[in-house]
């Protein structure tokens, strides 16, 4: 369960007194790493110090260390309390003061901090590679078919970008994915980007449907990374509903279920306002399925609409921190609110007659004069005769 990495002493060779060898770490998937040298100096060390550097969070951990009188220095980073995100790099270094007041550092080291708790295969094409435990070759081969395919819709979006890796980890059911602690709440997700470090997580079962959950999930996650390539760190701030939208206008094989929870939806009443689905999606699973089934639907309306220059001149604005009802206004010219009444009627059918109203209503005051006078007065002597006769005809 552990990994272990060596690093060449000669890397830590410095020309003050302090030589390192033997530097390792190694680690139990979200437990804890060890950080371990044999540290050699030929001046006495007042302090020393590691230096753990998580880039995926931002984080930097300045720990004091102890070295044993023998030199061995070995420092252990609890993952309970520091939690790692899956597959991210951990850089580390040592720092020194010694007794003759000069200080001294190391090289930065890393080790990758891949979730080990399996043994994954892969399949690779170019810089696009498929990871998988579960399943044989034939499974793997379909998976990198699917990530293919997915590419290429990709491609008919906007430019890719492939000059970095990109890694599709396929697990097997959701409770693996949960065990990568990465999902918090939402346990009902199916898959997950880290787009900055051109990764996608994804629960695929061997079996019947394996070929649509590929098509599904394996496209979703590239898009993320694929979009985070064009519009750079600024994709954090880009609307939940552009990002989700987005990655599913990716899917070959999109969930049939949207449309029928969407068309719902819109009958009853009961669609998330587009405003709310701005910084997150809803944590319950029901209202984030509709979240998910709004932003499929707005995003292809817009790229319907303004095609996939428009989405990329939009993706821009947002990630150059415009905010999220603005950010169609500079893009497009409209509000957000007046798009999203725009989607409602043109998709969902919704308020057709509302519109309908505002474009008849220099004729609709003719009619009135013309037509309603005359039939309001009409049905009060309907009204009147009827009442003579029987109480209850105007009343169901
Ligand atoms: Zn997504």
């Amino acid at each position: 369960m552990a990994a272990v990495v060596l690093f060449n002493a000669s890397q830590a060779r410095a020309q003050s007194g302090v030589v390192l060898e033997n530097i390792e770490a190694s680690y139990r998937y979200g437990e804890q790493i060890t950080f371990i040298a044999q540290v050699n100096a030929s001046i006495p060390i007042q302090q020393a110090s590691i230096v753990i550097i998580d880039e995926a969070q931002g984080l930097t951990h300045l720990q004091p260390l102890e070295i044993s009188p023998d030199g061995r220095a070995e420092y252990r980073f609890d993952l309970r309390q520091n939690r790692l995100r899956p597959f991210s790099l951990v850089k580390w270094n040592y720092q020194f003061a010694l007794m003759d007041g000069t200080a001294f550092q190391s090289t930065t080291y890393f080790i990758r901090y891949e979730d080990n708790r399996f043994a994954w295969q892969r399949l690779e094409a170019g810089t696009l590679r498929v990871n998988w435990y579960n399943g044989d070759a034939n499974f793997g081969q379909a998976a990198l078919n699917a990530a293919q395919s997915g590419l290429g819709s990709i491609g008919t979006l906007m430019p890719l970008d492939l000059s970095q890796p990109v890694d599709i980890f396929i697990y097997a059911n959701s409770d693996d994915l949960r065990g990568t602690l990465v999902l918090g709440g939402e346990d009902w997700l199916a898959g997950h980007a880290d787009p900055a470090m051109g990764v996608g997580m994804v629960v695929i079962p061997p079996g019947a449907e394996q070929g649509i959950f590929m098509e599904q999930r394996i496209p979703h996650e590239l898009m993320h990374v694929m979009l985070y390539r064009r519009v750079g760190a600024g994709y954090e701030n880009l609307p939940a509903w552009l990002r989700e939208g987005t990655a599913t206008l990716a899917e070959i094989y999109p969930n049939a279920d949207y449309g029928l929870v969407l068309a719902d939806a819109g009958a009853n009443d009961r669609l998330i306002p587009l405003k709310e689905l701005c910084d997150s999606f809803p944590p319950e699973a029901g209202q984030a399925f509709l979240a998910y089934a709004e932003s499929q639907s707005f995003t292809n309306y817009l790229h319907g609409t303004y095609g996939s220059a428009g989405l990329l001149s939009l993706a821009g604005y947002y990630a150059d921190g415009v905010d999220c009802e603005r950010g169609t206004e500079r893009a497009f010219g409209v509000s957000l609110s007046s798009l999203e009444l725009n989607w409602r009627e043109s998709v969902l059918g919704q308020r057709a007659i509302g519109s309908a109203l505002r474009n008849l209503s220099p004729y609709l005051i003719l009619l009135c004069l013309v037509l309603f006078i005359p039939l309001v007065g009409g049905l009060s002597m309907l009204r009147r005769r009827g009442r003579g006769h029987d109480p209850e005809t105007f009343v169901r």
